[in-house]
Formats: structure tokens, C-alpha cells, sequence
């Protein structure tokens, strides 16, 4: 988050922060040209954000915000099955399964919240119009649970693996989907 002063001016109206009550979020919007963009990274008098015609949606996605994040290979190495492994210990408590999709496949169905490594390629994920994720190859992302689509992105099939809780009352084998 950008640092505010008084000093900053409000993203909404132009004028000086100064001592009026101020609101701002941490990066939560990546495209340049979604609409909600200017809500990133800046500060907002409060009484202009709340006034804000666009403001219910901020607080929508924000609430819904799926963060994407770099595996860290300075601490991990090379993101591999064996890896992703070992950080969910122990076995029993976990579902874990490697998947390799084409370049141009698609699904989509119901998930459970699960959290999704990518080994190499790229994916896209979206919940709802309002919420459309790219993991890359080495990032990792929580997943929430509900109706998705998938897609592979770029020239290259994707590597991934899907690790989750299974239900404590039905240890039962099945994918986030529910479907295998
Ligand atoms: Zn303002």
C-alpha cells in the first residue's frame, strides 16, 4: 500500500487527504482497465468513497479477492508433486491430485474450496463474472469453494495439482469437482 499523508490526494474528488477521514485498499485489482482499478493502492477521502457509485462492488470483490501467490523457490526449490507433498502433512488429512490439461481445454463445474499449484503452464479460473484468477506456472493460489470454469491459457498444456480436505464424517475419495 502506497503511504498516505495528508499530503496525498483523494483518487475520487482530486483534492488534498488532509485531516478528513481516509480509506484506501491494498492492490486488489490487476487489469488496468477494469473499471474498479482506480480503487487500487490509493487513498480515498471516506466520505467520497462511501458516496461512491461503485462502491458495493468494491466491497464485493474485495470480500471475494482470491490471492495468487509465488511459490518461493529461495526457501522450496523447484515447485514439484514430491514438494507440494510434503507441505501438507500428514497424508490422511489431505486429497492430493495431479492433473495435465491441453493447450485450448476447458471444465468447470463445482469445487471445493481447495488450493491449486501450478507446475508448468497457466490457467485461468473465474467464480462468477466478477472473479477471474490466472495462476502461472510456480504460483499457488486458495481456491473458494462453488461453481467455476477453468481454462488453459497460452500454447502449452498445465501441469497442476489440487490439494484438499476431504470431510471429516465421509473420508471418501473425490475430486474438488465431486465428479471422479
Ligand atoms: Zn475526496
Amino acid at each position: 500500500m502506497a503511504l498516505i499523508t495528508r499530503h496525498s490526494r483523494c483518487k475520487i474528488c482530486g483534492e488534498l487527504i488532509g485531516s478528513e477521514p481516509v480509506v484506501g485498499f491494498p492492490h486488489f485489482v490487476r487489469n488496468h482497465k477494469d473499471p474498479l482499478f482506480m480503487f487500487t493502492d490509493a487513498p480515498f477521502h471516506r466520505t467520497c468513497f462511501l458516496a461512491h457509485p461503485l462502491r458495493e462492488q468494491v466491497e464485493k470483490r474485495r470480500r471475494m479477492s482470491i490471492l495468487v501467490r509465488d511459490w518461493d523457490i529461495s526457501v522450496y526449490g523447484k515447485i514439484s508433486e514430491a514438494k507440494v507433498r510434503v507441505l501438507h502433512r500428514p497424508l490422511e488429512h489431505f486429497r492430493i491430485s495431479r492433473s495435465v490439461y491441453s493447450a485450448g481445454e476447458d471444465d468447470g463445474g463445482s469445487m471445493r474450496a481447495c488450493i491449486c499449484y501450478v507446475l508448468r503452464g497457466a490457467c485461468s479460473y473465474s467464480f462468477g463474472p466478477e472473479e477471474l484468477i490466472e495462476i502461472h506456472e510456480s504460483q499457488f493460489a486458495h481456491l473458494p469453494e462453488g461453481s467455476y470454469e477453468f481454462r488453459v491459457l497460452g500454447e502449452q498444456p498445465i501441469e497442476l495439482i489440487l490439494v484438499w480436505t476431504p470431510p471429516k464424517e465421509s473420508q471418501v475419495v473425490s475430486g474438488p469437482s465431486g465428479s471422479d
